[in-house]
């Protein structure tokens, strides 16, 4: 028998392929049972046009077998086989797809269910066998071919007997050594977790033979070897399936099968898009944060499956940062995948994937948020603060997609509420949109400064996190509305009767308030009087951009610059203390130093600002007690 030389440049290629196309060596089951896929699938479309063949969908299937004492894994298949002609020329010649050849031919046919297109796959196969034996018999011929070959060197072709049309395919493994192990290909697990991860939702029917042990019949305490024909794959993938058709329960076990998460999905989203870009895609919103979520460690991402077969476990080009937090998976039959098949060749279709998919989950958050608040609030516990990045983040450039599903509690309505909800009650004259920044809820419900504007009855929105503020500054208004801090100079409230008393009191003092500024060095840029405060003595506001919550966030950065917040120390003088303060002025300078310390540290410790130094306060302390 002649030995073929493999066509075309094909010594080098082969090399290539065997060696550095494929990132992972188990694909290779990958490519063989798409092959036999396609061949099944080709009878099929060939039975649609010609009536005197009928494909009865029971007859069809895809069998892997191994024999473990002659290293033989095989693949066989029920479908169209290949002739004499085909053997040469599509394992012949590399790069030459009688798949892809059979897709243009019966475009009208809507052969798109093909897989095949490179006329590569197959050559994986020499990743993990020595020798790989073919042996093919074509729909409507009486003979079989069994082609040969050991890789490089070439191939043989010589007629051969086979009971039925189809396909064998017989890989002789290779020796393991000590890198490399190929007796996990004879595994009857391994093979059938590596069907599952990549196979698992095609068409027809993949056996496997597992080996089970069962007890002996007859005698005690004795077992015997059974093996069992099995059925891996599940088939009809269920992205595929109607809406209609589907229960909560079924989108919850694909979930849990997919090892998604450990928790219940909060809410699927089942998407099948039909237009310029082709998808079906299953997409859960978790119910807890993972617990590495907000770590370098996490990786976001979807499933990316093309024609059901999968080509990556993680595509994060399908999400937003924002969105990281989605799990699930996209099926397309449009996208354009490179030589390997585990990428894409130019991101377009993904891109119009991606673009489409973010719209519908901004579209079903917006809709959680207004039918069903509750569940919405528990999303908004566990996934909030990405959002908040997200506003953030790229120079704002999501703010517009994002803001409207941001919520913060409201010092009225005691509940967390939304932007709209809060601009949609502001009364005509109120300017701004109020806020308020501090550790939780009840240290803000103390906040000195928030006496003033909650006294005239507006809401405040309260900030409880880092990332609050600076989301908000990027937002800069929100249906043309600014924010406003409350601890910020200008609050914008229309001026009554005491600010006009205020007025003259600060005018009165001037030397005395320009005497504290001056006792307090650079610790401050001004000491005033103040027109928000109502029953506490004292507080720090800022000018300027910076405010002293923004302060304390970036100062707890690594490599912080050590950025200070224009602050300013506003005292109230309809109190007690102030009277105090004024005798010390008139009569003894060291009072005046002392209590204008003092002063000053308490509203530091309203603020939750660490004091320069907790010595010298508790000896002013005991100095005024004594
Ligand atoms: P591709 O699948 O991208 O076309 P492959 O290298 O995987 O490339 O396969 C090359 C060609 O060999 C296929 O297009 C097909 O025509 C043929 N072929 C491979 N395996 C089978 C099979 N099991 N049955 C019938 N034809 C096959
Ligand atoms: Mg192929």
């Amino acid at each position: 028998m002649v030995k073929m030389p493999f066509k075309t440049e094909s010594k080098r290629l082969l090399e290539m392929m065997i060696h550095s196309i494929y990132s992972n060596r188990e694909i290779f089951l990958r490519e063989l049972i798409s092959n036999a896929s396609d061949a099944i699938d080709k009878l099929y479309y060939k039975a649609l046009s010609d009536e005197n063949l009928s494909f009865d969908q029971g007859n069809y299937y895809i069998k892997v077998k191994v024999d473990k004492q002659s290293r033989i894994l095989a693949v066989l298949d029920t479908g169209i086989g290949m002739t004499r002609d085909e053997l040469e020329n599509n394992l012949g010649v590399i790069a030459e797809s009688g798949s892809l050849a059979f897709k243009n031919a019966n475009e009208a046919k809507a052969g798109h269910d093909i897989i095949g297109q490179f006329g590569v796959g197959f050559y994986s196969a020499f990743m993990v066998a020595d020798t790989v034996t073919v042996v093919s018999r074509a729909l409507g011929s009486d003979t079989a071919y069994k082609w040969a070959s050991s890789g490089v060197d070439g191939y043989t072709i010589e007629p051969t007997d086979k009971d039925s049309v189809g396909t064998l395919i017989t890989l002789k493994l290779k020796e393991s050594t000590e890198d490399d192990n190929y007796d996990e290909f004879l595994d009857e697990y391994r093979l059938r977790s590596i069907i599952k991860k990549y196979s698992d939702f095609i068409r027809y029917p993949i056996k496997l033979d597992v080996t089970t042990r069962v007890p002996k019949e007859g005698s005690e305490g004795e077992y015997e070897s059974v093996v069992e024909e099995q059925t891996v794959n599940s088939m009809v993938p269920i992205w595929r399936k109607n809406k209609n058709e589907l229960t909560d329960e079924d989108y919850q076990n694909f979930y849990a099968e997919k090892h998604y998460g450990f928790d219940q999905p909060l809410q699927h989203i089942h998407i099948s898009v039909d237009g310029a870009v082709r998808y079906n895609a299953i997409l859960y919103i978790p119910e807890k944060t993972p617990f590495d979520y907000y770590t370098k460690e996490y990786e976001k991402g979807l499933e990316l499956y093309s024609n059901g077969v999968l080509i990556m476990s993680k595509s994060p080009d399908l999400l937003p940062d924002y969105y990281s937090f989605v799990k699930g998976m996209v099926d397309s039959e449009d996208l354009s995948l490179n030589i390997s098949r585990e990428m894409l060749q130019q991101d377009r279709q993904l891109q119009l994937i991606a673009k489409n998919i973010r719209s519908k989950i901004t579209s079903q958050l917006e809709r959680m948020q207004k039918d069903e608040r509750d569940k919405y609030e528990s999303f908004y516990k566990a996934f909030g603060t990405q959002l908040k990045y997200g506003v953030y983040s790229d120079f704002g450039s999501n703010k517009d997609v994002l803001q409207d599903l941001l919520m913060f509690y409201s010092s009225t309505e005691k509940k967390l509420v939304t932007l709209n909800e809060y601009v949609a009650r502001m009364p005509e004259e109120q300017k701004y949109i109020y806020y308020a920044t501090g550790e939780s809820v009840e240290r803000i419900d103390k906040l000195p400064q928030t006496e003033m504007v909650a006294d005239k009855g507006y809401e405040i929105l309260y900030f409880t996190e880092d990332v609050d503020e600076f989301a908000i500054k990027m937002l800069m208004t929100y249906q043309d509305k600014e924010f406003r801090s409350i601890s910020s100079g200008d609050l914008g409230l229309a001026p009554d009767e005491a600010d006009e008393q205020t007025e003259q009191v600060a005018k009165d003092n001037e030397a005395l308030l320009k005497e504290m500024k001056g006792i307090l060095g650079g610790k401050v840029k001004d000491v005033r009087v103040s027109k928000r405060l109502k029953n506490y003595p004292v507080c720090l506001t800022a000018d300027g951009e910076i405010t002293i919550e923004m302060e304390k966030v970036l100062n707890s950065l690594p490599n912080s610059q050590n950025v200070q917040a224009e602050k300013v120390l506003e005292i109230n003088v309809n109190h007690k203390v102030f009277e105090a303060v004024k005798s010390a002025f008139d009569h003894d300078s060291e009072k005046l130093s002392l209590y204008t310390h003092l002063l000053y540290n308490q509203a530091l410790l309203i603020e939750g600002l660490p004091l320069q130094d907790p010595v010298d306060f508790t000896n002013d302390i005991c100095k005024i007690m004594v």
